[in-house]
């Protein structure tokens, strides 16, 4: 966990470290000034400080950041309550945001930049929460082993690939946005179908998150896998362990072209609903959708932009074209218990 540039006391830094103090024994710290902007942030990108600063030089608010992990995050506001001085909750996967909505902890947001720059199905159609970059989940294959790499998810249970296949866990937020997504386009028996058919043909059982599985390709543990794509593009731009120097034998497919297109998912903020710097809460979302945050916080993290006409990263240059499910995330919420349960249904882990 990081906090702001300009440093809290001792004491306001030992509170921080237990969500359950904060409420009682008080942020109240003097660090965190009316007419700032308090951000709680499971991003972590060198890139992002930029972002930040950029803010801060032209807006003349200071931003006060705690970072952590995103169920941490929710789970803070949510034990903060009415006294959070949370103003933005920024976090990946819409299945997340969406579950901070039905907490109560978000609130609908009005602002017609907004509305005018993120496209419609990238955000929540009350305003709640709003994409700021986009992620596709693809698939990528051992080219020395796979003459035939699937081109559609339907083919991932296909039993030609058999003993060839990785996943992570069925209960991660990026499978169950993935299965929300095949349910809104297949319907409920057809999805569990390809969940049984996916675990089937499972090269082991699900372990590790989406760069282990890349990795596992080059280990020659799975032939094909699932992954978003920044985890991959990442690997083109840096160094990391076990997959920068072996990229060249893996190939990869945006599945689905020509139908429903690759599966996309965000990167997104809402205002929280206890906000008490709202407004400047709003002021920093929109900020997030202006060309220079747009490519600072795509770059971040090797994500597309969402607002049209901003430059890709280099590292998603190299992975070309593709064509993109447009469904509206909303769907992925709202079908996210049923996700769960067809994986359970199936066994899938
Ligand atoms: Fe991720």
């Amino acid at each position: 966990m990081r906090v702001n540039r300009r440093g809290l006391t001792a004491g306001a830094t030992c509170l921080l470290a237990g969500a359950a103090l904060v409420a009682t024994a008080g942020l109240s710290a003097p660090a965190w000034a009316a007419g700032e902007l308090n951000l709680y942030s499971s991003r972590h990108y060198d890139t992002d400080e930029r972002l930040y600063s950029d803010f801060e030089e032209q807006t003349g608010i200071t931003i006060n950041r705690i970072e952590d992990k995103a169920d941490v995050l929710i789970e803070r506001i949510q034990a903060e309550g009415a006294n959070s001085p949370a103003d933005v909750l920024l976090t990946v996967d819409a299945g997340r945001l969406w579950r901070a909505e039905e907490m109560g902890l978000l609130q609908p947001v009005e602002s017609e930049v907004l509305a005018e720059k993120i496209p419609e199905h990238l955000r929540d159609d009350e305003g709640q929460w709003f994409g700021f970059s986009k992620r596709v989940r693809i698939i990528f294959y051992d080219k020395n082993d796979v003459a035939n790499p699937p081109q559609t998810y339907a083919a991932l249970a296909d039993p030609q690939y058999e003993g060839m296949v990785c996943t992570r866990s069925g209960s991660n937020i990026y499978m169950l946005s993935l299965m929300a997504a095949i349910i809104e386009h297949k319907g409920e028996a057809a999805a569990e179908e390809w969940a049984r058919g996916v675990w089937n043909n499972r090269a082991r059982d699900p372990q590790g998150g989406d760069t282990d599985q890349l990795r596992a390709i080059v280990s020659g543990e799975c032939d094909i896998v699932i992954s978003n794509t920044y985890y991959f593009a990442r690997a083109l731009r840096k160094d990391v362990d076990g997959l920068s120097g072996s990229t060249d034998m893996i190939g990869w497919v945006f599945p689905n072209a020509g139908t429903t297109g690759a599966h996309a998912n965000i990167s997104g903020a809402g205002v929280v609903a206890t906000a008490p710097n709202e407004e400047n809460a709003i002021r920093f979302l929109e900020y997030l959708a202006s060309q220079q945050a747009q490519e600072y916080f795509a770059e971040g993290n090797d994500e597309y932009p969402v607002v049209a006409g901003v430059e890709l990263p280099d590292s998603l240059k190299q992975m070309g074209e593709y064509e993109e499910d447009s469904l509206t995330l909303t769907a992925y919420g709202a079908n996210q218990s049923l996700a769960q349960q067809i994986y359970d249904r199936v066994g899938y882990e």
